[in-house]
C-alpha cells in the first residue's frame, strides 16, 4: 500500500485550489491527471524580468520591466492600424502598442494620468522605444504578484499559462515533508536541499533501488548447472560457411560458462546490427540441448520468428536437431500437435513470438529462454517470462546501441556480454544525406543498382500507426514509384494484415520485387543480402539509433552498398549535425553517445518503444555522474537492510512510491 503521507501528492488535480473540471481537464491534456504530474512538470525555460535599465538606454530584444505613468492613448483611425499607449517616467518615453485591441479593456487597464508597472520585450521603432502587446501590465500595488523570475511551462491547446501556473504552485504548497531516504553524511558533502529541492537525485536513486532489487531476486531464484557436450557444436561449427569473430567467440564461451554454473543465468548479448548474434544465441541453445534440454527463441514478430526459424534449421538439420516455430498463426491440429511435441520433448529448439508464453504451452524441460531485439519488451515483462521453466537461463539479445549510461538504467540487473566488431568481409555502407528536391537523382541512381542485380528498401516516417497523413505520404511514394519501376515495387505498413505483409517481404526477399517501400515496419533483423540501397525519407524525423538500425539492412553482400538520408528543406542546425553523424560514422555506440547529447534520452529511441525508463526530472547528459553514485548507494543500502526495514530502509520504500518503482516493493515481499 502507498504510505498515507504520499496520498495528498497522487491526489487527482480537481482537488486542487482553483481547478475546477473545465481548467482540470485542460492541464490533464498537458501533465497528467494527478497532482505529482503537476510536479513533475518542469518549467523548459526561465523568463528573467529583473532587468530595469533606464528606458533611454534599453536595448532592443531583451525582456525589461518598467514603471511609467500614461500619458494618452492614439486610437487607430482603421483597424489595421494598432492601439498605441504613450507612457513616460524620467528617463524616457514608452510607447505599448497592441493590435486588434479592445479600446474598454486598454482604457480600464491604462487609464492616462495614472501609473502602471509594464514588462515585456523591448522593440526599437523609429526611434521610439516600444513594447508590443506587453506580458504584464500591473499597479504599483499589485506589482508585488509580478513574477521578476518566470518559469513557462510547456502548454497544450486551450490551456494558457496563468492557471497552469497557479496549480502549480497549488500542488508544490501540497508537498508534504517526507523522512530522509539519503544517507546523512553524503547528504552533507553535497549540500543537498530537501527532497522536494533535489529530485533528480531521488528519481535515480529510486530508479536504481528498484533495478538492484530486481537483480538480487532474479538471481536468489535457484538455477541450475547446464554443460553441454560440445559434440553438436564441434559438428555445427565444422559446417558454418565462415569462422567465428573474435568477439563471437569470447561472448559465447561467457555464455557457456554462465549456464554451466548453479545460478541463473541473466545475460545481455549486445551487438551493433549485422554482428552476428544470430549464430552466438543458436551455439547457445545447441549448448543446452546437448545437455538434455530444449531452448526457446522469442522474436518480436512474425516475419522474424520465421525468417529465424529457417536460419537456425538449416544449422541445426546437420546436427539432428529438431525445430519447431510457434506464433499467433499457429491453429487447431497443428497447433495441438505440435504443443504434445514439445511437452514431449520431441521439439529441442522452439522459435517464436509472444505466442509462445500463452498458458496452454509447456516444454518437458526448458533450460534456455532466448530473446531477440529485447528492446521491445520492459523490464516488468522479464518477470513474467520466466515462469515455463525451472531455473530457466535467460539471454536477451539487442541491437540498439545504448550508451553505457543508459545500460545502467535498464538493463543493470543483467551481465553483459559484447559483440565490438563486425564480420570480416563486410561492406562499408556509403552514407549520402540530400534534400527530396534531387528525387530525380535519386531515381537514376535506384535504376543503375536494380540494373546491376541490386534490391532497394525505400523507408517513409512513420511517427504513430493511426496517422493517415504518414501512411499517405507512403502510399503516395509507392504509387509515384510504380510511375517509373511497374509492378517491381510493392508497399509495406502497419495496418496491412500480417499474411499480406509477409508475403510482400517475402517477394521482395526472393527477388519478385526490386524495391520495397515500408514505414518502419521493415523490422530491425530482416535479412536481405541482395538488397544494396537503403533511401530514407524525410530522415530527420528519426532517431539517429533508428537511422543506424535501418541503415544496417543493407551492405550484408560483397557488393558495396549506399544508403540516401533525405531530408524536407530547411533543416535546422542540429538536425543536419545528427544526420552528419551518421555520415561520419559507422559505430552504433559513438551514433548513441552523440545522439543522447543532442537530444537527450527520452527522445533517443522513442521511451515508449524502448521500454527504457522514461525519466521526469532526471537528464542523463546532465546528470551522469549522479547515477552512478545512485547505483553505489543502492548496492550499499541492500547489503546493509536488504528487507527495507530499518528507519532508512522505510523512508526508501516512500521513495519508490513516490518515483512509482513500487513494483519492486513486491519483490521485497516475495523475498
Ligand atoms: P545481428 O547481430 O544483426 O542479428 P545476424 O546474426 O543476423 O546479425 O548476422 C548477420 C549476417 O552475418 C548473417 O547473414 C550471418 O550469417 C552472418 N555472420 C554471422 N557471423 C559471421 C561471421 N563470423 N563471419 C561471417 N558472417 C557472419
Ligand atoms: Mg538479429
Amino acid at each position: 500500500m502507498r504510505p498515507e503521507i504520499l496520498f495528498p501528492v497522487f491526489a487527482p488535480i480537481t482537488s486542487l485550489k482553483g481547478v475546477g473540471p473545465r481548467i482540470g481537464g485542460l492541464i490533464e491534456n498537458a501533465t497528467g491527471s494527478r497532482t505529482i504530474d503537476l510536479l513533475w512538470h518542469l518549467p523548459n525555460a526561465i523568463i528573467d524580468r529583473r532587468f530595469s535599465p533606464k528606458l533611454l538606454d534599453a536595448p532592443a530584444g531583451v525582456i525589461a520591466t518598467f514603471t511609467v505613468r500614461v500619458t494618452k492613448h492614439g486610437v487607430p483611425r482603421h483597424n489595421r492600424q494598432p492601439y498605441k499607449i504613450f507612457c513616460e517616467n524620467d528617463d524616457g518615453a514608452l510607447t505599448l502598442v497592441f493590435f486588434h485591441a479592445q479600446k474598454d479593456y486598454l482604457e480600464k487597464q491604462l487609464p492616462p494620468g495614472e501609473v502602471r508597472v509594464v514588462s515585456g520585450r523591448v522593440e526599437h521603432y523609429h526611434g521610439q522605444i516600444q513594447i508590443t502587446h506587453p506580458d504584464h501590465i500591473t499597479t504599483i500595488e499589485e506589482s508585488q504578484d509580478l513574477p521578476l523570475l518566470e518559469p513557462v511551462y510547456r502548454l497544450t491547446t486551450g490551456l494558457t499559462p496563468k492557471p497552469l501556473t497557479k496549480a502549480i504552485a497549488a500542488a508544490l504548497a501540497l508537498t508534504p515533508k517526507l523522512p530522509e531516504w539519503i544517507d546523512a553524511t553524503f547528504l552533507k558533502k553535497n549540500q543537498w536541499p530537501s527532497w522536494n529541492e533535489r529530485l533528480a537525485y531521488d528519481e535515480l536513486l529510486a530508479n536504481q533501488l528498484a533495478i538492484a532489487l530486481l537483480r538480487r531476486h532474479m538471481r536468489r531464484a535457484t538455477g541450475r548447472s547446464i554443460a553441454g557436450t560440445n559434440q553438436l557444436r564441434k559438428k555445427i561449427l565444422g559446417q558454418l560457411p565462415f569462422s567465428l569473430t573474435k568477439s563471437q567467440i569470447r561472448a559465447l564461451n561467457e555464455i557457456i560458462k554462465n549456464m554451466s554454473a548453479e545460478t541463473r543465468m541473466l545475460r545481455l548479448l549486445h551487438g551493433d546490427v549485422g554482428s552476428g548474434k544470430t549464430v552466438v544465441a543458436f551455439l547457445a541453445m545447441v549448448n543446452a540441448v546437448e545437455a538434455g534440454g530444449q531452448a526457446s527463441l522469442m522474436a518480436p514478430t512474425e516475419a522474424l520468428a520465421r525468417q529465424h526459424l529457417s536460419t537456425i534449421q538449416t544449422l541445426a538439420q546437420s546436427a539432428g536437431i529438431s525445430c519447431a516455430v510457434l506464433t499467433g498463426r499457429t491453429k487447431g491440429k497443428a497447433r495441438a500437435n505440435l504443443l504434445a511435441d514439445l511437452k514431449a520433448g520431441h521439439i529441442s529448439i522452439l522459435v517464436g513470438t509472444h505466442a509462445m508464453f500463452q498458458d496452454d504451452v509447456s516444454f518437458a524441460n526448458l533450460a534456455l529462454a532466448v530473446i531477440d531485439e529485447q528492446h521491445k519488451f520492459g523490464v516488468h515483462q522479464r518477470l513474467n517470462l520466466q515462469a515455463k521453466g525451472h531455473g530457466v537461463d535467460l539471454l536477451v539479445m539487442t541491437a540498439t546501441p545504448i550508451p553505457r549510461t543508459l545500460l545502467m538504467t535498464s538493463y543493470g540487473d543483467m551481465d553483459v556480454s559484447r559483440l565490438t566488431e563486425k564480420p570480416a568481409g563486410r561492406q562499408l555502407v556509403s552514407t549520402v544525406v540530400k534534400p527530396i528536391e534531387r528525387f530525380g537523382d535519386v531515381v537514376t541512381a535506384i535504376k543503375r543498382a536494380i540494373t546491376s542485380g541490386g534490391r532497394v528498401y525505400w523507408v517513409c516516417p512513420l511517427v504513430d500507426e493511426s496517422r493517415f497523413v504518414d501512411l499517405a505520404a507512403a502510399e503516395e511514394r509507392f504509387a509515384t514509384l510504380k510511375t517509373y519501376f511497374g509492378s517491381r515495387v510493392g508497399l509495406v505498413h502497419g495496418r496491412l494484415n500480417e499474411a499480406k505483409r509477409d508475403n510482400t517481404m517475402s517477394d521482395f526477399a526472393n527477388g519478385k520485387l526490386d524495391i520495397l517501400v515500408a514505414t518502419t515496419v521493415i523490422e530491425v533483423g530482416v535479412d536481405v543480402p541482395e538488397a544494396t540501397i537503403m533511401v530514407i525519407e524525410q530522415a530527420e524525423r528519426f532517431g539517429l539509433a533508428q537511422l543506424h538500425q535501418l541503415r544496417g539492412r543493407v551492405g550484408r553482400s560483397d557488393k558495396p552498398s549506399s544508403c540516401l538520408l533525405l531530408y524536407a528543406s530547411p533543416l535546422t542546425r542540429t538536425a543536419r549535425a545528427r544526420l552528419n553523424i551518421l555520415r561520419e560514422t559507422d559505430d552504433g555506440f559513438q551514433i548513441a553517445e552523440e545522439d543522447l547529447r543532442l537530444r537527450g534520452a527520452g527522445e533517443l529511441l522513442g521511451t515508449r518503444q524502448s521500454g527504457l525508463p522514461n525519466f521526469r526530472l532526471a537528464e542523463l547528459p546532465i546528470h551522469g555522474e549522479l547515477l552512478a553514485a545512485a547505483e553505489d548507494d543502492a548496492k550499499l543500502i541492500l547489503t546493509q537492510d536488504e528487507a527495507l526495514e530499518g528507519r532508512r530502509g522505510e523512508a526508501l520504500r516512500t521513495l519508490l512510491y513516490l518515483f512509482e518503482r513500487d513494483a519492486a516493493i513486491s519483490l521485497l515481499r516475495s523475498g
